[in-house]
C-alpha cells in the first residue's frame, strides 16, 4: 500500500492543459484568471480630491493668504476649472483637481460668506486630500495576475480598467458518479434499508466553487450497467469522479469494471483513515478516474485532500490552498499504521494562533461531525501520539475567520 506522499506524487504527475476561454466577468466567480490584466489608465487617472471642502494654491497659503474668493463649485465628474492665487473652487471628494490647485482644505476648516472662503486653520500642509494620478498603478501596470482566483475585488478592479470579458482558465469536464444500490435519491423517501445519497452533491458543492458544473449519475452495483456507463462516461469526461465500490465487498465492481475498460490502475489503497480504499487511474485518452471510497467523510477528504489540489494546479491557480498548520489543543494517540486525517474545529486565539480542537466521532462513517468541524488535521504516518502544543497540517474545508 502507498502512502499520502506517494499518492499525491502521483496525482499530481497528471498535468493537463484545458486551455482558456473568454468570459463576462459578472459570471466569472471562481474561476482562474487566465492572463494578466494591466491598468488602461493610471489609477487613479486624475488628481482626485478625497474630502468636500475648497481646492487652493498652497502657495498664496503661504505667503499669508486667509481670504479666498469662490471661484466656481465643482462636483465629482465636473471638468476642472481654473483659479488665481486670491482664488480656490469649492470642491467635492471624486472631482478632478484643477491643474493650477495643489491643496485642499476640508469645509470643517473653512467658514464661507458671501462668495469668500476664510481659513480658520494655522497649519495646512501642501498636497493635502489629495489622492493624485497614477498613486495607486500606472497605466500598463499588471493590477491582477494569471492564476488569481476571481473574487468580488478581482471583479473591482476588472471593472475599474474597462475589462468586463476577461480570459479564464477553461474547465474541465467532470462526471460525478455515485455508486451504491442502497442508495436513493436525496429527494425521495428511502425505506429502511436505503440511504439518501449525498457525495455527488457534497463534490458538485465544491466544484462549483471553481465555476465547475459537473454532471451527477447515480449507478446501482450492477456490474453490466457500471460497465456500459462508465464506458459512455469516459468517452465523453475529462475527469470522472465516484464514490463507493472500490472496498473489498462483493458488489464493489468499479475497480474490475475500470481496468476491463482500459482505465490503467496508478494506484489502490492509500495508507490513510478514512479513505483507505481510494483507486486512481488513467485511460489512453487521458481521462483521469478518481474513485473514492463511498463513506461520505472518506470522499470528503480524498476530494480536499488530492482532487482540489490537483484541480487547482491544473488550472495554475495561485493557490488559494496555501499551506495552513494548526497548534493541537489536547494530546491525541492514534496507533493504526496509517496516516490519520483527524476532523479539527479550528480557532484563532488571543495570540494570533491557529489551534485545532479534535471533533471527537464514531470514526470515519460519522459525517454528522463534518458539520462541526472546520478542517482535517493530518497526522504523521510514522507517529502515534501527539502533543498538545505540537503544530501539524491542516486541510480547511471552511472560511474560519
Ligand atoms: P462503499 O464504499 O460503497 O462500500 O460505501 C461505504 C459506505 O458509504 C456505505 O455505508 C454506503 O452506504 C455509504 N455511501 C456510499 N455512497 C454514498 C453516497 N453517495 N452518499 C452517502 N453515503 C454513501
Ligand atoms: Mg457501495
Amino acid at each position: 500500500m502507498i502512502t499520502v506522499a506517494e499518492a499525491e506524487k502521483i496525482i499530481l504527475a497528471e498535468t493537463r492543459e484545458y486551455g482558456s476561454e473568454l468570459v463576462d466577468f459578472r459570471n466569472a466567480a471562481g474561476r482562474i484568471l487566465a492572463e494578466d490584466i494591466v491598468a488602461d489608465r493610471d489609477l487613479p487617472p486624475c488628481n482626485r480630491v478625497t474630502m468636500d471642502g475648497i481646492a487652493i494654491r498652497y502657495a498664496a497659503f503661504e505667503t499669508g493668504i486667509r481670504s479666498f474668493s469662490v471661484k466656481a463649485t465643482q462636483a465629482a465628474g465636473d471638468a476642472t476649472i481654473e483659479i488665481q492665487n486670491d482664488e480656490c473652487i469649492e470642491i467635492m471628494t471624486g472631482a478632478a483637481l484643477p491643474d493650477s490647485a495643489d491643496t485642499v482644505i476640508r469645509y470643517e476648516d473653512v467658514t464661507i460668506e458671501n462668495g469668500i472662503a476664510a481659513v480658520t486653520i494655522d497649519t495646512v500642509k501642501q498636497g493635502q486630500n489629495i489622492h493624485y494620478k497614477g498613486r495607486d498603478k500606472k497605466k500598463g501596470d499588471v493590477v491582477l495576475r494569471s492564476g488569481t482566483r476571481i473574487d468580488a475585488s478581482v471583479i473591482s478592479m476588472a471593472a475599474s480598467v474597462g475589462k468586463y470579458i476577461i480570459p479564464a482558465k477553461h474547465l474541465p469536464l467532470v462526471g460525478i458518479i455515485s455508486t451504491g444500490s442502497e442508495l436513493v435519491d436525496a429527494g425521495s423517501e428511502p425505506e429502511a434499508h436505503q440511504i439518501r445519497s449525498s457525495n455527488s452533491y457534497t463534490i458538485s458543492a465544491v466544484l462549483e466553487q471553481y465555476g465547475i458544473n459537473a454532471d451527477l449519475m447515480h449507478l446501482p452495483d450492477d456490474k453490466e450497467t457500471t460497465e456500459q456507463q462508465l464506458s459512455q462516461c469516459l468517452e465523453k469526461y475529462d475527469v470522472l469522479i465516484l464514490s463507493g465500490g472500490v472496498s473489498m465487498g462483493k458488489y464493489d465492481y468499479v475497480p474490475e469494471v475500470l481496468e476491463d475498460l482500459k482505465v490503467e490502475k496508478l494506484f489502490h489503497k492509500v495508507k490513510q483513515r478514512p479513505g483507505k480504499p481510494f483507486w486512481f487511474g488513467r485511460h489512453a485518452s487521458g481521462v483521469l478516474v478518481f474513485a473514492f471510497p463511498g463513506n461520505p467523510v472518506s470522499a470528503f477528504m480524498c476530494l480536499h485532500r488530492y482532487l482540489v489540489p490537483w484541480l487547482e494546479m491544473n488550472l495554475k491557480a495561485k493557490s488559494s490552498m496555501q499551506k495552513a498548520y494548526a497548534v493541537l489543543d489536547r494530546d491525541v494517540t492514534f496507533t493504526a499504521p496509517l496516516q490519520y486525517f483527524m476532523q479539527v474545529e479550528l480557532r484563532l486565539n488571543e495570540q494570533g494562533q491557529l489551534t485545532a480542537i479534535p471533533v471527537e466521532g464514531n470514526g470515519s462513517g460519522d459525517f454528522a461531525n463534518l458539520v462541526d468541524s472546520d478542517a482535517f488535521m493530518e497526522l504523521p504516518l510514522e507517529q502515534t501520539n501527539f502533543k498538545k502544543g505540537e503544530a501539524y497540517r491542516v486541510w480547511p474545508f471552511k472560511n474560519i475567520i
